[in-house]
């Protein structure tokens, strides 16, 4: 039998033969820091640990390149630092370059180390993909090998391997695929647990006054942290909010949170998944979106955890079934959509939208509460949670005719969880509508008659949200129904916007007239 690629036998001149092993480098991207890492394990098959190299590399390129809201990029340089650590620790040795490109850091590399073959896991991103796949092979001489993805589940089991690029799937029944290739809330025939796939209906509630919100756990930044931000800081000045770091930053802390999550807020997070309030950003939400994106936690951990705490009937199914949705429903859909559909989705602009992006969203001043509120919070903190991504800016912004790809490189900015992969889908797709309806079935908008069911902005706001036109009218309310109007044909192809036309009937010629010049004249003067 042959011995495995990478081992090399030599013969001494007694003809005895010893199993010698070629060095191996890997390099590790920085959204990629699992503890399992596929091209460690790979390369450990291969190769004995002190001839497996592990390359990492902070490309100022990357830091620099187009803005990024700062915890991002602390989170980001922290967890690699850790990470680089966590490797020297367990044996590996590291490589860790401060480099102005991936490019440069490589070919550095190459040259110092000269190794035979190098080992990388596939980029998540359309970017790192192509530069994996075009210019790696270009500034080296030596075998690549590019393995797959283990980031995201659908990489082990894809229920659609062949996609109809003109058609259009659904979540819901995507979901339950891998819900039954990975056992999760199903009994033995596949059948979900307690009857039913999908438990929205227990989970649109309000949030209720005088409910206790528990506190986000926090972790002090430790001394490779407190390094990053002082190297970083000259970068972040032209911002104008500040902010205190305090996210998890290694596997261990991340694992923390993880639990933190289940045993204080997972109870409540089902009924109040879709609830807003001025009292709370993340209200009953897990905030671990940063560190699954970055390879701090793992989808199948997060999934486990949660089931298991379902079956220690520590949480109730609505919360257990709402939260496992979203992982492995939602976020391995759009990873899924976002390789299908790239590099077109990325420009996507159904609606012909071409108004430029309000400045307020750039300093949170605005006199609309929920947008000062939400605004506010993303420069701020980096993050909102889903609905006040969705129903609050991004709502707006479709109802507003505001450019897509203006309202992308808002949120590529602004979200300490921040990865094309995932703000490309959410962004042009579900929150848009701007794909023209591939990957949301139908356009998340809604006057303000939602956001005030939903939340308590409306009442410390100066509009009214049940005017629908004059002076004192929230502008969700002309600006919804004028969409309606302006859109009224293409929006009668799709049968889940019926109910909402249909409503058009209550508006005679006036009211619309009215509508219509409202919201032109706002929408003129958002500049
Ligand atoms: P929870 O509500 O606790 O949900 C649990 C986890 O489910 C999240 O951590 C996330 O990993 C996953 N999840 C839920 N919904 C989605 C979704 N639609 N797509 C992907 N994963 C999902 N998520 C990001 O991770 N990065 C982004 O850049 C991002 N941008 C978004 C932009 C818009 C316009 C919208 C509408 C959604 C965006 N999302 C993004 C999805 C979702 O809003 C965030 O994942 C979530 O708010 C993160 O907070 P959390 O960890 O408290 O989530």
């Amino acid at each position: 039998m042959f011995p495995p690629l990478g081992f090399l036998y030599i013969m001494d001149v007694t003809g005895e033969a010893t199993l010698m092993t070629q060095p191996i480098s890997i390099w590790i991207l920085g959204n990629q820091l699992l503890t399992d890492h596929p091209a460690l394990l790979r390369a450990e098959e291969q190769a004995a640990k002190q001839d497996i190299r592990v390359l990492l590399i902070e490309s100022q390129y990357l830091l620099d390149h187009r803005p990024a809201h700062p915890a991002r990029l602390i989170l980001l340089l922290s967890a690699m630092r850790h990470y680089a650590d966590h490797l020297r620790k367990a044996g590996f040795e590291v490589d860790y370059r401060e480099a102005p490109s991936f490019r440069k850091g490589i070919q550095d590399h190459l040259k110092m180390y000269n190794p035979p073959r190098l080992l990388s896991m596939a980029a998540s991103g359309h970017n790192g993909k192509e530069f994996q796949q075009t210019t790696l092979p270009e500034i080296s001489s030596i075998p690549i090998e590019i393995i797959p993805n283990t980031q995201f589940l659908v990489g082990q089991f894809n229920p659609y391997p062949q996609p109809d690029p003109d058609k259009q799937y659904i979540m819901e029944y995507f979901y339950r695929e891998l819900r039954k290739h990975f056992q999760i809330l199903v009994d033995g025939q596949g059948n979900p647990t307690g009857g039913k796939w999908n438990y929205d209906q227990q989970n649109r509630k309000p949030l209720p006054g005088d409910i206790h919100i528990p506190p986000l756990p926090t972790f002090p930044p430790d001394k490779v942290t407190q390094q990053v931000t002082a190297q970083l800081s000259p970068r972040f000045k032209p911002r104008k909010m500040g902010f205190d770091f305090n996210l998890a930053v290694s596997h261990e802390q991340a694992a923390r949170a993880l639990k933190d999550f289940i045993q204080n807020r997972l109870q409540d997070f089902g009924p109040y998944e879709d609830a807003m309030t001025s009292r709370s950003s993340v209200i009953f939400h897990s905030h671990l979106s940063p560190y699954l994106n970055i390879g701090l936690l793992t989808p199948l951990q997060v999934i486990h955890a949660v089931r298991q705490a379902y079956q220690n009937s520590e949480i109730p199914l609505n919360s257990a079934e709402g939260f496992i949705r979203q992982v492995l429903g939602w976020r391995e859909f759009m990873y899924w959509q976002y390789q299908r559909d790239m590099p077109e989705l990325k420009n996507g602009n159904y609606w012909h939208a071409d108004n430029p992006l309000p400045t307020f969203f750039w300093d949170g001043e605005t006199k609309l509460n929920c947008l000062q509120e939400v605004t506010h919070r993303a420069l701020t903190f980096g993050y909102n949670h889903h609905i006040e991504r969705l129903m609050i800016l991004c709502n707006f912004c479709t109802l507003a005719g505001i450019n897509p790809q203006q309202v992308l490189d808002w949120f590529m900015a602004n979200y300490v969880d921040a990865y094309p992969w995932v703000m490309v889908p959410n962004v042009i797709g579900m929150g848009l509508h701007a794909d023209g309806g591939k990957i949301g079935t139908k356009p998340y908008i809604s006057s303000a008659n939602y956001i005030q069911k939903m939340s308590d902005y409306c009442q410390d706001c100066k509009f009214d949200h049940n005017a629908r036109t004059g002076v004192e009218a929230c502008p969700y309310n002309f600006l919804y129904w004028n969409f309606l109007l302006q859109h009224q044909e293409r929006l009668s192809s799709n049968p889940r916007m019926a109910l909402s036309l249909s409503n058009l009937r209550h508006l005679d010629q006036e009211e619309r007239e009215k509508v219509q010049e409202q919201a032109d004249t706002f929408i003129s003067r958002l500049e």
